[in-house]
């Protein structure tokens, strides 16, 4: 039986240890909160990142490393790859966790992105907005993630603001993209290097953090093929093992790389009830060199978000082919505290499933969007 040790224990983490169970697969979660939400279904050592003395002792009890955080400090990830085999590896991680050296690798990689520039001063970023222009978007290089650590510069009397709220940090600024829409494309490769991607689905944000998603795509028949051969140009490319999402905007109908979660994604949780095989176990087959499993979609799904408290569960559970998920946190302002997916055959009963689900959960607001693309 083979243990994998992941370093965060948020629902991603969570989610793993619920679809490695099955096949015998343990876990053991890191993190430094004492009741993470993985650490309800795994053991748990609480444990901050830098605490090598804790990696010891985690590094000796496990196979396999693996994140449920993209953000784990490099030290902490080269570190534990000299120790035990860690999945994707630090250099892979170490890329998506810098969005310059990320879109630098888009674009060399043949990905198109939104416009961008390095800034680490005031006048570069006068100099890169003289280039970029108006409306931009001004975003710190690291440590960035569902919308933190950016401020839209509407127009040059932003400057100001701009640079008083990041100014300091290393910072990229892009141009702002009124996109038609939001797509991302999850991804698994295995470490023998097979590759496989699941459908590409629609995204919606709220306040820049994920709020419903819908899978597939609606007209991504012409989409689909270049998103999948990007994705596994970067894979390759990175030596990546595992599940992760690229995300994407959907330009004048070309796709522009956004960013690379060296991850399971968010966008990918529709895949538990409306995938053969889910991000989650396909992430676990990944990282323990195990065949991939199947990453069609059954029908179409929809995932919704719940960002700051649960909404009444009854609904969901009386609904046919929705499905609950709480992930044992506790309520707070721009926190994911859970989801619900819907699954049906065809569209027109998505339409019913949905808007029934959404008006009983007070959430038609939510899945006005996504009634209109299905
Ligand atoms: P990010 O953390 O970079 O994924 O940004 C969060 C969300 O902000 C994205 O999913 C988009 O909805 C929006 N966003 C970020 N960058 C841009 C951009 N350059 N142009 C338009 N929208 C953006």
């Amino acid at each position: 039986m083979k243990t994998i040790g992941i370093l965060g224990g948020g629902q991603l983490a969570r989610m793993i240890a619920l679809a490695g169970a099955p096949l015998g697969v343990r876990f053991l979660v890191v993190d430094n909160v004492a009741d993470a939400c993985a650490g309800q279904v795994a053991p748990q050592i609480t444990a901050d990142w830098r605490d090598f003395a804790a990696l010891q002792d985690f590094a000796k009890r496990i196979d396999v490393a693996t994140f449920d955080f993209e953000n784990v400090p490099a030290d902490t990830a080269h570190w534990l790859a000299e120790h035990v085999a860690v999945f994707p590896n630090p250099r892979a991680l170490a890329t998506t966790q810098d969005r310059l050296v990320e879109k630098t690798l888009f674009r060399e990689l043949g990905l198109a992105t939104p416009a961008f520039a390095a800034v680490d001063s005031r006048d570069d970023l006068e100099r890169a907005l003289g280039t970029i222009g108006t409306p931009a978007v001004l975003k710190t290089r690291r440590l960035g993630y569902d919308g933190k650590g950016q401020f839209r510069i509407k127009s040059p009397a932003d400057i100001d603001a701009a640079w008083a709220a990041l100014g300091g940090a290393a910072l990229i600024l892009e141009a702002w993209v009124p996109f038609e829409r939001e797509v991302s494309l999850v991804a698994v490769r295995g470490r023998d290097g097979a590759f496989s991607t699941y459908p590409l689905v629609q995204n919606w944000h709220e306040d820049g953090i994920l709020s419903a998603t819908l899978a597939p795509a609606p007209e991504s028949d012409t989409l689909i093929e270049p998103a999948a051969r990007h994705a596994r140009a970067i894979a390759e490319h990175l030596d990546y093992v595992g599940t992760f999402a690229l995300e994407l905007f959907v330009k004048d109908g070309q796709l522009l790389g956004n960013e690379m979660a060296p991850r399971v994604h968010n966008s990918g949780h529709w895949t538990i009830e409306g995938a053969p095989c889910s991000q989650f176990e396909n992430h676990v087959r990944a990282v323990l060199g195990l065949p991939l499993g199947d990453t069609s979609v059954l029908g179409t799904a929809v995932m919704l978000n719940f960002i700051g408290e649960l909404p009444d569960a009854l609904p969901v559970l009386a609904e046919p082919r929705a499905h609950w998920h709480d992930y044992g946190k506790s309520p707070r302002a721009g926190r994911k505290v859970g989801h619900a997916t819907l699954c049906a055959n065809t569209k027109a009963e998505m339409r019913e499933r949905l808007a029934r689900v959404a008006r009983a959960l007070g959430r038609e607001e939510q899945v006005v969007q996504v009634l209109k693309a299905l």
